[in-house]
């Protein structure tokens, strides 16, 4: 079945055109790399869906047998976007109502879309599609134009971007295995080729979950409705003076991600920051005086109620942003979509011709995507670039280009295509 559209479906969005040069390279890739396709476990009960590079449309419900099969039909097609189902149906290839749900693996997306960083606003534009007026940082909700609210955006996947989305991987992995008691056997972490990570687990533990229990498991991981109250912060009376209280660095699940929070908080926290939070201005500056020994009294029970002048009222606002600090910040939506579509490992991102490849959890501090993932490594081609930021491929930098034409590697200028900030020299 062929869908046309041009709108995001299940979370897909499908670009403008990409050039003729962008078809011949994907095609090449999958000619060479049919036979390193990493399929997902359990082939034959997966939904495949992919976007065509020419026609620029999605097909979907299609089903293989096994990675020989998958690796045909992608040489045949070349596609722009392979995705699977995270879901196990009897039937992939029927109507969705009619597939026969299975089971599905627990998925985490994080994209740097959902993580504010301070560049943003240096290399991401949009502009509105009624009136056509630009802005730079995150897009808005509605237009300050016209109050429409459809947009082209332009995203780039920039490295701090990507830094940021790493830590909130690493943040979530670390639940996942602490918190859950997932080993790392039964999880995948990935970079998605583009904006972001995914973790994937798979285990008998988690397909049947329903959309309920997964919501439960993005509410613990986001730390949402989470009350410091509960983990032990309070006041108690004790021979008639009262005793503040809270939760200690060596607890475990959120009890100790709290005490975590509120330590690396006030290892570093400036007067500034510390009053952002809701705290009065004497507040602040008697805590910064006694920083020290208030990070000394965490090899004893922690700072509670160490200084006379610092009440609970206080420490709850500071154990609150020690819950944001330690909370993983995932795109909720696609954890709880239990037919979520999800983009095949080694194969290439039709945003930016870069592949999607497998982080190894133990190191994951030191994977780099702008090195991994680079599918293309030999050849150069002349594009002219019309606005691009500064980026790096391997131990190279380009850019910033502004409206000039400059003969790139391969993978450069794929990038710049992919992402519509390059053309073709004509
Ligand atoms: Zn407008
Ligand atoms: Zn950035």
């Amino acid at each position: 079945m062929i869908t046309n559209c041009n709108v995001v479906l299940g979370g897909i969005r499908i670009p403008f055109s990409l050039p003729h040069f962008v078809r011949e390279k994907f095609a090449e890739y999958y000619h060479k790399h049919s036979s390193d396709i990493q399929p997902p476990s359990t082939i034959e009960k997966r939904e495949f869906g992919f976007i065509l590079l020419k026609e620029r449309v999605m097909v979907r419900h299609k089903g293989f047998k096994n990675v020989k099969d998958l690796g045909s039909f992608l040489k045949m097609i070349v596609p722009s976007d392979v995705y699977y189902s995270s879901a196990y149906y009897e039937r992939p290839e029927e109507k969705m109502e009619e597939k026969g749900w299975m089971g599905a693996d627990l998925i985490f997306d994080i994209d740097a879309d959902h993580i504010p960083t301070p560049c943003e606003k240096d290399h991401d534009k949009w502009v509105c599609k009624k009136c056509g007026a630009v802005g730079r940082g995150v897009t808005p909700r509605k237009c300050p134009g016209c109050g429409e609210q459809k947009f082209d955006e332009k995203t780039w996947p920039c490295e701090v971007c990507l830094g940021s989305a790493k830590t909130e991987t690493m943040k979530l992995v670390d639940f996942l295995m602490r918190d859950f008691g997932f080993s790392s056997e039964e999880m995948e972490v990935s970079f998605s080729g583009h904006r972001g990570y995914h973790v994937c687990v798979e285990s008998g533990e988690v397909q049947a979950l329903d959309q309920m229990a997964r919501k439960e498991i993005v509410d613990y991981v986001i730390g949402i409705g989470l009350e410091p109250r509960f983990h032990g912060l309070g006041e108690r009376s004790e021979k008639k003076s009262r005793i503040l209280t809270g939760p200690d660095l060596n607890d475990s699940g959120w009890s100790g991600r709290i005490a975590k929070g509120t330590y690396e908080f006030l290892l570093s926290a400036t007067p500034e920051e510390l009053q952002q939070i809701g705290l009065r201005k004497k507040t602040a500056d008697t805590l910064i005086k006694h920083r020290e020994t208030l990070l000394e009294s965490w090899k004893g029970k922690g700072p509670w109620g160490i200084i006379k002048d610092v009440g609970v009222e206080s420490w709850k606002k500071i154990a609150q942003h020690g819950v944001e600090k330690q909370s993983a910040k995932i795109d909720t939506v696609v954890t709880t979509d239990i037919h979520r579509l999800l983009r095949l490992s080694n194969t290439l991102h039709g945003k930016t011709g870069l592949r999607k490849v497998m982080v190894p959890i133990t190191g994951i501090e030191h994977f780099d995507p702008f090195k991994s993932a680079v599918a293309f490594k030999e050849g150069t081609v002349s594009v002219t670039a019309a606005d691009a930021p500064q980026f790096r491929l391997g131990d190279e930098t380009y850019g910033p280009y502004q409206e000039e034409t400059i003969e790139l590697p391969t993978a450069a200028a794929l990038l710049l295509l992919c992402k519509g900030r390059a053309k073709m020299v004509e």
